[in-house]
């Protein structure tokens, strides 16, 4: 068998090769050369509530005690600081996706230090190639973006992780296009309500709204989570966490202004057109269905409904 780079990778996608440390260039075996790491991401007492920085380990720290924290357990690779944050902005908004390799290897050593037992993580249909088909947890990666990119490495690394921490098992879930409360990104459905809620225009301008999406519930992601977590799924899992409905997104403007009772026709404004990836985007849940029992329990529409009268809600009680 020829050895080829990709081979090599593949069999030893962190240990072998050398590289250049990400925060003092430094040639080294991994990412994050030890020195850097002492350096900059020394171990730190934490509150295992919520990753304070402690002056002794503790399991709940005064602010956990006081306010109960939505997690269970909080992990930390490091605290936000340089370079740490410098190399976070780079990675998110300015396609540095080789740091989600560090990146990841600082979440995996301090998981080492835990006595975690299971990682669940949050990865995307972006991972898949730009085509027009349904995609199946089997199918061969191919991702066009950075972000899909990243989370790749991300999965190649947990994998990695699992073989290599006898302790440790991991899955992967592959989200759809998320939607429902609490959206902080300026996505399809947040933008369309915005545009909704401003009157001052005769109609409504969205950008392209040819594409097919898949779009699943927050309520329906979070249960996939907690079923991947508490399930026994063996030392390392792939899932797709998806409706399985290919949905135009056409449709989900028009539907909203529906329940809106927008009368404003809808305008695609070419200006607005943005660069996208992929025309389509379709994913086979069978095999979370079948091993996870999950089915996704809300309906594009009642989700919409939902996303609409709380918005509506929050209006009043401005
Ligand atoms: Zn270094
Ligand atoms: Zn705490």
């Amino acid at each position: 068998m020829a050895l080829t780079l990709d081979a090599l990778r593949a069999a030893a996608p962190a240990a072998l090769l050398p590289g250049l440390c990400v925060v003092c260039r430094d040639w080294c075996r991994r990412s994050l050369c030890e020195p850097c790491l002492q350096r900059f991401a020394p171990q730190k007492s934490r509150c295992a509530g919520c990753a304070r920085v402690m002056p002794q380990p503790v399991a709940r720290c005064g602010e956990c005690t006081r306010q109960a924290s939505a997690f269970a357990c909080c992990i930390a690779g490091t605290d936000y600081t340089a370079p740490w944050d410098r190399l976070i902005t780079g990675f998110k908004f300015h396609q540095k996706a080789e740091l989600a390799v560090a990146l990841s290897e600082l979440v995996l050593r301090a998981l080492e230090r835990t006595p975690a037992r299971k990682v669940v993580f949050a990865s995307t249909m972006d991972v898949y190639a730009a085509e027009d088909r349904v995609h199946r947890e089997t199918d061969q990666p191919a991702p066009v973006n950075a972000y899909g990119l990243s989370k790749l490495l991300g999965e190649t690394l947990l994998a990695y992780a699992t073989r290599t921490n006898d302790r440790l098992s991991g899955v992967a879930l592959r989200f759809a296009n998320a939607f429902g409360p609490g959206e902080t990104n300026p996505h399809l459905i947040p933008d369309a309500l915005a545009r909704m809620r401003d009157r001052s225009q005769p109609e409504i301008r969205m950008g392209y709204l040819g594409a097919t999406r898949d779009f699943i519930h927050v309520a329906d992601i979070a249960d996939a989570a907690v079923a991947a977590l508490f399930q026994d799924t063996g030392r390392f899992e792939v899932f797709n966490v998806a409706s399985s409905i290919p949905t135009p997104v056409r449709h989900v403007v028009d539907t909203l202004r529906r329940l809106v009772g927008d009368p404003r026709p809808i305008v695609e404004d070419q200006k607005q057109f943005r660069k996208f990836d992929r025309p389509s985007l379709s994913a086979d849940t069978d095999k979370l269905r079948s091993t996870l029992g999950w089915a996704p329990k809300w309906s594009l529409e009642d989700g919409l409904r939902d996303l609409v009268e709380r918005t509506a809600g929050e209006a009043r009680s401005a």
